[in-house]
């Protein structure tokens, strides 16, 4: 039994509840970490292997994002054991039996994660009457297929480029993980000039100096295929999307990518961390000083939770747009000026704005009464 109190601080979590229905073979983990800013909104992943210390960590990224996207949410997480690739009825079942295994748990709204999506999202509904990133049909806003994250991530992109003097227009981009947070974060900076010259999935790496072709590589994902299967282009082990030289590189994959083993490997002026921790903290270390802007997980990539908080209180697409690009402009105006004026690291100016915000709301709650 992992000893979970050992990662326990004064900001949570308030509670990690593990699940087991052997009947359904459903095995579920659920964190919720601080919810003094309001009810724990976060992902579900479905994935093999994660313990429940990276579902608190996963969770404790969502307090520091929505308390420092300035939304009255706090944050939670949650893991279904099992293969994300599984035939759609084994999936189901086992969502629904998650979904009503945490009934209970009022105080944690799921969303989609790697693994999950919109139609995921709407079972959980339908069990328990509460989750976001719901299909349009049920009054959802399909935070991944409009690409709020992606989207949220160039806002941000935008606002530490005018600190290191980089042009959009023509500026090289590389991505790893071209799924739902990868594909739009480069197709919306292709729109602004940018060029793909990388990008990797699970399966490889494909590189093309003068630009690989977006479209066609989404159509491609979308017909269940690999980059790998692109006709053009130089193809390489997936740890190659590392090496390739660029302006942007943007994790849009896995937690802990990028290590003290590999950071020296990254040729690039700006890390945008569209993943959630997708550096640790030496590797972040190592970046700034080697002169590296990163820009934090949990203000870049909030595009979706945003977006997620504006369909819990009934807006339409349109306000959630404005509700990133004002929220992520401002936040990521903050951090740059604490980061100039301080001379701390982005994470540190970013983590003491989203503290502040919570240390402020934790003066408003009565604790002992909050416990669902
Ligand atoms: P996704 O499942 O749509 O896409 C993930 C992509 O990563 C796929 O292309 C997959 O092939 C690839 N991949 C997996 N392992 C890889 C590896 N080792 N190397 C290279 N590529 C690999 O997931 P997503 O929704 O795009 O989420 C990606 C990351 O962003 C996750 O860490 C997630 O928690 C985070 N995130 C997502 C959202 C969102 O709105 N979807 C919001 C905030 C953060």
């Amino acid at each position: 039994m992992e000893d979970v109190f050992r990662f326990a601080d004064q900001w949570g979590p308030l509670k990690i509840v593990h699940i087991h229905r052997p009947p359904v073979g459903l095995k579920a983990v659920v964190a919720i970490d601080n919810i003094a800013c309001g009810p724990a909104v976060g992902g579900v992943r479905m994935a093999p292997d994660v313990s429940a210390e990276e579902a608190f960590r996963l969770a404790r990224a969502m307090s520091l994002k929505n308390a420092a996207a300035g939304l009255a949410h706090g944050g939670g997480k949650s893991v279904v054991y099992g293969d994300p690739k599984m035939p759609l009825r084994e999936k189901e079942r086992l969502i629904r039996a998650f979904a009503s295994a945490m009934a209970d748990l009022q105080d944690y709204v799921p969303g989609p994660d790697m693994g999950t999506d919109e139609l995921a999202m709407g079972w959980i509904k339908d069990e328990i009457g509460r989750a976001v990133g719901l299909p349009r049909e049920i009054g959802g806003i399909p935070l991944d297929e409009i690409g709020a994250t992606g989207f949220g991530l160039v806002v941000a992109i935008d606002v530490a480029r005018e600190t290191i003097g980089l042009e959009l227009k023509g500026a090289r981009v590389v991505v790893q993980g071209f799924g739902s947070v990868g594909k739009h974060a480069a197709r919306i900076l292709a729109e602004r000039g940018a060029v793909l010259v990388g990008a990797s999935d699970s399966q490889g790496t494909l590189i093309e100096q003068d630009g690989l072709d977006i479209g066609a590589l989404i159509e491609l994902k979308a017909a269940g295929r690999s980059l790998r299967d692109h006709p053009r282009g130089r193809k390489l082990g997936r740890e190659a999307v590392i090496d390739i030289p660029c302006d942007i590189w943007i994790p849009a994959a896995r937690p802990d990518a990028i290590d003290t083993a590999n950071v020296g490997r990254l040729r690039t002026r700006l890390v945008a961390e569209g993943a959630n921790i997708p550096c640790t903290s030496e590797a972040e270390r190592a970046l700034a000083a080697a002169g590296v802007l990163v820009i934090p997980d949990f203000i870049g990539n909030a595009g979706g939770v945003i977006c997620a908080a504006t369909e819990y209180q009934g807006g339409t697409q349109a306000l959630a747009f404005a509700a990133i690009e004002e929220k992520i402009r401002t936040n990521m105006r903050l951090v740059m000026d604490e980061v100039e004026r301080g001379k701390v690291l982005p994470r540190a100016a970013a983590v003491a704005l989203a503290e502040r915000r919570i240390r402020a709301a934790m003066r408003t709650r009565r604790w002992e009464t909050r416990e669902s």
